[in-house]
């Protein structure tokens, strides 16, 4: 047997790639009020603005509002919007992976009434997976939905859910209850459904972070009604649905860019002549940096010939976060400067920032431990 490998095939990005980044660049600049350090703000308008220009969406089927362009493209945009501190929130996750989603496992009804919409930057979605006691033991899901007339009931709670006070629909990962029977199998009776988050019985409760602000939240669900159209897929087979959707989760470079300001800031201190140390530690970031974009590029390659990067993405993931954690240390020890959020002077108030956001790179969307085990699989270890 063949040993299992990673495959990181080197990739340019095509001319009509490099053509849209000056496109890209024009319409930041036009908005430039609008970009901020690391913030990840939520602002409907732009994102109609982007939808208007066809940058969501923008390798879906024409036919549910897409644009039928490349992943490298696609690349393209959220490169640039990253660097640049964009407010990508209001769309984000519909682009990355709701979307997606709906157009892998959806009825031609929810691909009609939901694709469209979030190709225009209409509609927000968040993802309701973890809970408490079930965050990397997703199969653990104690949030059970019952099939009742014309739909099905859930009951249950939901936890770190982003911007679900913000969002339209929730794609709800529930298990199906099974009256008096023990769970035989973990990843059984899971299932998806496309949660309304305006219906009866759903209380969004705000949970504040360290950076003291209103990121993520809880969800009460109680006796909530979802009609049958709204099931997302099948019945039972929402635990190999919502794996596919954390691959689309892991495999974009959001996952080493969001503090890129912060480096081109290090970068400016430290001027023209910096000193060996200075030179020698900058240098280093660079390079990861350089390494890791070459890495994602090649994921985007993948995705665009119809492959399923699943473990690259994991491994790209594990990589930009240690390196994204790397960056306000580093920052700390280039320059003396006191970290304040408030602080007048960007620098310490990007320190601040930086440092309190960084744990959260290696938890959301999978953590460290849980990625290396992923790795291990796909290298035959396990
Ligand atoms: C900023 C942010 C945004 C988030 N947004 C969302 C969201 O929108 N929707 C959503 O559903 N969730 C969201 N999450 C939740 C996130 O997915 C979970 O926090 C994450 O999966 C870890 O789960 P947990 O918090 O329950 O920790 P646990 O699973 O309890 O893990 C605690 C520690 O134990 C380790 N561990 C657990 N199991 C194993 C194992 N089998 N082997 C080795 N080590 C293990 C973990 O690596 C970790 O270090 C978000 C989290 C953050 C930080």
């Amino acid at each position: 047997m063949a040993t299992p490998m990673f495959r990181f095939d080197p990739v340019e990005l095509p001319p009509e790639a490099q053509t849209l980044r000056m496109e890209v660049r024009e319409f930041i600049k036009e908005h430039e009020h609008l970009m901020g350090f690391s913030k990840g703000e939520f602002n409907r308008d732009f994102s109609r603005a982007m939808g208007k220009k066809g940058w969501i969406g923008m390798t879906w089927p024409k036919q549910y509002g897409g644009h039928e362009r490349s992943a490298f493209e696609r690349y393209v945009i959220i490169e640039e919007m990253l660097v640049a501190g964009a407010p990508l929130s209001a769309h984000y996750t519909g682009d990355r992976q709701s979307g997606p989603s709906i157009l892998r496992y959806g009825t031609e009804e929810q691909k009609q009434t939901f694709v469209p919409k979030l190709a225009a930057g209409e509609l927000t979605f968040c993802i309701g997976m973890s809970e408490p006691n079930s965050g990397s033991d997703l199969a653990g899901t104690r949030t059970r939905a019952v099939k009742v007339d014309g739909g099905y009931k859930i009951n249950g709670s939901k936890l770190w859910t982003s911007g679900a006070h913000r969002a339209d629909y929730a794609i709800m990962f529930c298990k199906m209850a099974q009256e008096g029977q023990q769970d035989v199998d973990r990843h059984a009776g899971g299932t998806q459904f496309l949660l309304d988050l305006k219906a009866p019985g759903i209380d969004i409760r705000p949970v504040i972070n360290l950076l003291g602000e209103h990121h993520f939240n809880e969800i009460f669900l109680t006796d909530v009604f979802v009609p049958d159209n709204r099931l997302l897929g099948k019945e039972g087979n929402g635990w190999n649905q919502v794996t596919g959707e954390l691959a689309f989760e892991r495999s974009a470079p959001d996952r080493f860019l969001v503090l890129f300001q912060m480096l081109r800031e290090m970068i400016r201190m430290a001027g023209p002549n910096p000193d060996k140390a200075t030179a020698a530690a900058l240098g280093k970031l660079i390079s990861q940096l350089g390494t890791l974009r070459n890495m994602s590029v090649s994921i985007a390659g993948m995705l665009q010939e119809g492959e399923n990067p699943n473990n690259e993405a994991a491994v790209v993931k594990d990589l930009g976060t240690r390196y994204e954690q790397d960056i306000p240390v580093v920052a700390r020890q280039l320059f003396q400067t006191e970290p304040e959020l408030e602080a007048a002077d960007l620098y310490a108030s990007m320190i601040a920032r930086s440092t309190m956001n960084a744990p959260r790179f290696s938890i959301q969307g999978g953590t460290r431990e849980i990625l290396r085990g992923i790795i291990a699989r796909g290298l035959g270890l396990r």
